[in-house]
């Protein structure tokens, strides 16, 4: 392990203008909150993440593995490692089958698509985020998880190697894949899409976003729901939702500073102003608290704190 107070001397100088250092992660975040990240590497082939990983191992720095942060609590103490931003951008079709760039928003990524005559990712149109953090988490609403179109991938192994894996490899769970827990970063994602009525397709998508726009804040910084919905009461019964459980509970009438629960939505924390992180995991604490006194059932939360120091 290097010893050297500055990981920059050993930096390749051709890598140097992809990392920054310092780099609030009030920026990267969209809850707007969190200090500052030591050095911010942006990732934008596979080639690239192995020799960054053989930095920060020399360097002996943790590593963090960032998309667009839409669903991560940045510690106001910021970070004393690396975050890895992964920024790989390409999209091919092949048939029904595109290989898309982890780095590209998800967004995008179904307007393109469509675009090319492809549905099926039109439900989660709207969705903030990378195409990454997404699988990753298994995201998804209007009834449908984005685990149900990934077939392969291409990964780096948390020890550096670039692998190829199939769908199953990622374990996708509700809101969740056992691979996250790994620390692997998702460099690259094949879909398998469906031919079919691109207008009907076009159509919905303009139905999610405006009701997305409708029932999520457009203009406060927020990082979606902030716990997980429950598991189903019953076989064939729909997972209860957290949203639900907090209102009846009260939460709608908490704040921490500026770290508010959101008006229309109890399972959202949004920053009304200047919170703090601290602020906001103190709102999170005490709405879970508050469930866990009515009702007896202890929330789990789908947004990632992500720790001063931790490798994931
Ligand atoms: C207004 C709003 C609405 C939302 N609505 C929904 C919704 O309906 N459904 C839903 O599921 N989510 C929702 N979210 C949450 C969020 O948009 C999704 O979880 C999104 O997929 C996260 O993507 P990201 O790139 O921002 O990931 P980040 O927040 O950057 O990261 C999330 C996690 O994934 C890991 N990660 C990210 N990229 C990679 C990668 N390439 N390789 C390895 N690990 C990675 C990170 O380490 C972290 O643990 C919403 C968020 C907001 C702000």
């Amino acid at each position: 392990m290097n010893q050297d107070p500055s990981p920059l001397s050993i930096l390749p100088d051709d890598l140097a203008p992809l990392v920054r250092a310092r780099v609030p992660l009030s920026d990267l975040t969209t809850l707007k909150v969190g200090g500052p990240a030591r050095w911010v590497c942006r990732v934008t082939t596979p080639q690239e993440a192995v020799r960054f990983h053989a930095w920060v191992t020399e360097a002996g720095l943790p590593v963090y593995i960032l998309g667009a942060g839409s669903n991560v609590l940045a510690p106001d103490a910021g970070y004393a490692g690396a975050v890895f931003r992964v920024d790989t951008a390409s999209f091919t079709v092949r048939g029904n089958r595109v290989s898309v760039g982890a780095g590209l928003a998800f967004d995008t990524i179904v307007a393109r698509c469509l675009d090319a005559g492809l549905v099926g990712l039109e439900f989660a149109s709207g969705l903030p985020g990378t195409l990454g953090g997404a699988v990753m988490g298994n995201a998804g609403c209007y009834g449908h998880e984005i685990g149900e179109f990934v077939r392969r991938a291409t990964i780096m192994t948390p020890d550096g190697r670039i692998e190829e894996i199939d769908g199953g490899q990622f374990g996708f769970a509700y809101r969740v894949t056992a691979l996250r827990e790994t620390g692997a970063v998702l460099l690259d994602v094949v879909l398998e899409l469906a031919t079919g009525d691109v207008d009907r397709a076009r159509a919905t998508r303009r139905e999610r976003i405006a009701d997305r726009r409708a029932k999520h804040p457009v203009d406060l910084p927020c990082a979606g729901s902030w716990f997980r919905n429950l598991e189903p009461a019953g076989p064939g019964q729909r997972r209860r939702a957290a949203g639900r459980l907090l209102e009846e509970a009260g939460a709608k009438d908490m704040r921490e500073g500026d770290a508010r629960v959101f008006a229309r939505h109890a399972n959202i924390i949004v920053n009304a102003g200047r919170a703090t992180s601290a602020q906001i995991s103190r709102l999170a604490d005490r709405m879970r608290a508050a469930v866990r006194e009515r009702f007896g059932i202890e929330l789990q939360e789908e947004v990632r704190r992500m720790a001063q120091r931790e490798r994931e």
